[in-house]
């Protein structure tokens, strides 16, 4: 009977497969940010500054002080896949941007309403054009523009109405956006970052460029998570374990928190690692039995090749080449530091 003929395979309109797309690479707003802040930061900037509007929903404009975008490249900027950052699929294992697919700014206008202003050095003024669906829906019009570019993002997932539904109904983006943000501004010391809610007089995240990790952590976390920090540092080089270089700050048992605070960044990268997040808890929990759960900021340098940057843009969990070694040894730099403290009460650590 026909019933029981198969359904007709066809193919999906390209719009229809974009717009799918675009909604795995740009979950949620804090996800926009991200992708927006790490382009500010790969143009070089020393300043980026963000407003959000509805959690993002309605509004995210990231401004920055970079290089800015070529004129001739306009027309291109938001297709799918096209980078200023990758050429040849080998230059990926050596690539020092966090950008290389060419497909977060392309991914935004296929959900939202796309904005950007830019200016490169030597002009006189900067272009501002708007995307659609990758593509521009203008000419670049001349604007005044004093430095770098600013992108803005409206109306986030106006077309896809499950989506901006549900995330309407759950506490909205800000929060996320205003802790990925301290997250960043910890690590880049060198570049000032700005956070705040359209209209708002005041920013929540604030950093101006510091001289020490331990300043830039102070001015973001505060004085006395700072004053509870000490200084950790660990290396292996030799190549038949493991080759690489950790540094940062863990607190010490005067610290007081109910989750752990992990701020990672492999090769630059800030990313998430559950199996080395517990092993530290489980040291925690064994060296000093009465603290709370940990503050930790650490920085990890591996060889490009034992990291592998090629995954989905969604996947911050990473894992590692020979990362029992590597988590071995950091618990052990962890566990000799805390049992320090435990040694001698009165003996405080600093740095
Ligand atoms: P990717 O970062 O993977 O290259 P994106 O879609 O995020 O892809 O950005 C596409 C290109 O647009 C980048 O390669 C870069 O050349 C340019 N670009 C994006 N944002 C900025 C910015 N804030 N400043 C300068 N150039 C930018
Ligand atoms: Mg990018």
């Amino acid at each position: 009977s026909p019933s029981q003929d198969p359904p007709r395979i066809q193919r999906l309109d390209e719009s229809v497969v974009n717009r799918i797309a675009a909604g795995e690479v740009i979950q949620r707003p804090v996800a926009a940010v991200k992708e927006l802040v790490e382009n500010s930061l790969d143009a070089g900037s020393t300043s980026i500054h963000v407003v959000i509007k509805d959690g993002g929903l309605k509004l995210i404009q990231v401004s920055d002080d970079g290089h800015g975008i070529r004129y001739d490249d306009l027309p291109i900027l938001c297709e799918r896949h096209t980078t200023s950052k990758l050429s040849a699929f080998e230059d990926l294992q050596s690539i020092k941007s966090m950008g290389f697919r060419g497909e977060a700014l392309a991914s935004m206008t296929y959900v939202a309403h796309v904005t950007v202003s830019t200016i490169t050095s030597g002009q006189l003024h900067g272009y501002r054009v708007s995307y659609r669906d990758g593509v521009m829906e203008h000419e670049p019009k001349a604007c005044a523009a004093v430095k770098g570019t600013q992108v803005t993002i409206e109306n986030l997932f106006y077309n896809m109405i499950a989506r901006r539904k549900t995330l309407q109904n759950s506490a909205d983006d800000y929060p996320k956006i205003v802790d990925l943000l301290c997250r960043f501004a910890i690590h880049h010391k060198n570049v000032s970052f700005s956070c705040r809610k359209h209209g708002a007089g005041a920013a929540d995240v604030h950093s101006v460029a510091m001289s020490t990790r331990l300043d830039a952590i102070r001015s973001v976390y505060g004085v006395s998570v700072a004053r509870s920090l000490m200084k950790i540092e660990a290396s292996d080089a030799n190549p038949s374990t493991s080759v690489f270089e950790m540094d940062g700050f863990i607190s010490d048992s005067s610290y007081t928190a109910k989750k752990t605070t992990m701020v990672l960044f492999i090769n630059e990268r800030l990313v998430e690692c559950t199996a080395l997040k517990r092993a530290i808890e489980i040291i925690y929990a064994a060296t000093l039995p009465k603290a709370s759960k940990p503050f930790i900021y650490m920085s990890l340098i591996l060889p490009p090749e034992h990291v592998d940057v090629n995954v989905h843009p969604t996947k911050r969990e990473v894992s590692l080449l020979n990362q029992e070694i590597i988590i071995e040894k950091i618990q052990s730099v962890i566990e000799l530091k805390l049992g320090n403290l435990n040694e001698s009460s009165t003996y405080q650590e600093q740095q």
